[in-house]
């Protein structure tokens, strides 16, 4: 396998490392291994060697498969979001109520009637069908054909490929999405200048990612799910990103964390690779574990976080 070679921090810059570890693909199971480095400036994960063709460690039908497995999780968030916006346009109080959860919901930007949004790496499409059944117009864009065939007989609009710059009109999307897509690019500067033509002065980004920082890293180590060599090139720090951010021209308006992978990194830590039917998916683990994670996400611990951040109008800082 070719690989190339990453001297510098893809968030910072800063050369040096304040350790590193060997890594490898414990979800498929496929072979290489590969080197990682945190960065002594922003705290951010990173490989030093990407593969140059990484295709092979993304098994089609496979990667995105999980995201359309919990319907009752989904039908929910469609509710909360669908009393949100409809609180927002003047119809009742729930978007007072609900303002504390829908933050909850990961990739779901504010309210802009008739607002169009695009969802760079779609996958299957699970945040735009939340979108469209608010009334957005719905965009995505994703590098797995599958995926972008379901997302286009779901009703979006879908195009297959790497995000470029020709694809879509510039100032078009009153909201970009990057759910869980930046820690796959190499470039991660560039993709978020891409994502900053694409939307309008003063459109939303939104931004979700797992924390480098946390909780679940530090326990876990190599074996903590979100390190997933070589697919996440790099794990941000909420530090590196909003530095990062503020430097591509957004003014970042909050960041809230999120999530947990505790299951399968105590299946990884034990088990080496990922075991279906494994122990530590049964729900009298998972379960607590979850309440966990709500826990550590209020201590800014939690295995992901959210940014939103704003376009600015004009170049001031
Ligand atoms: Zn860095």
């Amino acid at each position: 396998m070719e690989k190339t070679a990453v001297e510098r921090c893809p968030l910072c810059g800063e050369k040096s490392a304040s350790g590193t570890f060997r890594a490898c693909d414990r979800l498929h199971g496929l072979p290489g291994a590969f080197t990682a480095a945190k960065c002594s400036g922003c705290s951010s994960l990173y490989l030093k060697d990407v593969p140059r063709d990484p295709g092979a460690y993304y098994p089609e039908g496979k990667y995105y498969s999980t995201y359309d497995s919990n319907t009752h999780e989904l039908r929910t968030k469609k509710k909360i979001i669908g009393l949100y916006y409809s609180g927002r346009s003047g119809r009742g109080l729930s978007y007072y109520l609900l303002y504390p959860l829908k933050d909850r919901v990961q990739g779901i930007p504010d309210f802009v009637p008739g607002g169009r949004a695009l969802d760079v790496g779609c996958g299957s499409g699970l945040i735009l069908d939340l979108l469209k059944s608010a009334g957005w117009e719905t965009h995505g864009i994703d590098t797995s054909a599958s995926a972008i065939e379901l997302v286009r007989k779901k009703g979006h609009n879908g195009v297959c490929g790497e995000f470029r710059d020709e694809l879509f009109r510039p100032g078009y999307f009153d909201a970009v999405i990057m759910s869980h897509s930046i820690e796959h690019v190499k470039d991660p500067p560039g993709y978020l200048g891409l994502a900053f033509g694409k939307l309008k002065p003063g459109g939303q980004l939104v931004l979700v990612a797992p924390n480098a920082c946390s909780l679940g890293f530090r326990l876990f180590g190599k074996a903590w799910t979100h390190v997933d060599a070589p697919r996440h090139v790099c794990v941000p720090s909420v530090r590196g990103m909003t530095a990062m951010l503020r430097k591509a021209g957004f003014s970042v308006e909050s960041v809230v964390y999120t999530g947990c992978g505790w299951s399968q990194s105590l299946d990884y830590l034990v088990n080496g690779s990922h075991t279906p039917g494994s122990f530590f998916y049964r729900p009298f683990i998972k379960t607590p574990l979850e309440a966990l994670a709500q826990a550590l996400n209020v201590l800014k611990l939690g295995d992901f976080f959210q940014i939103k951040a704003r376009k600015r109008e004009t170049n001031a800082p």
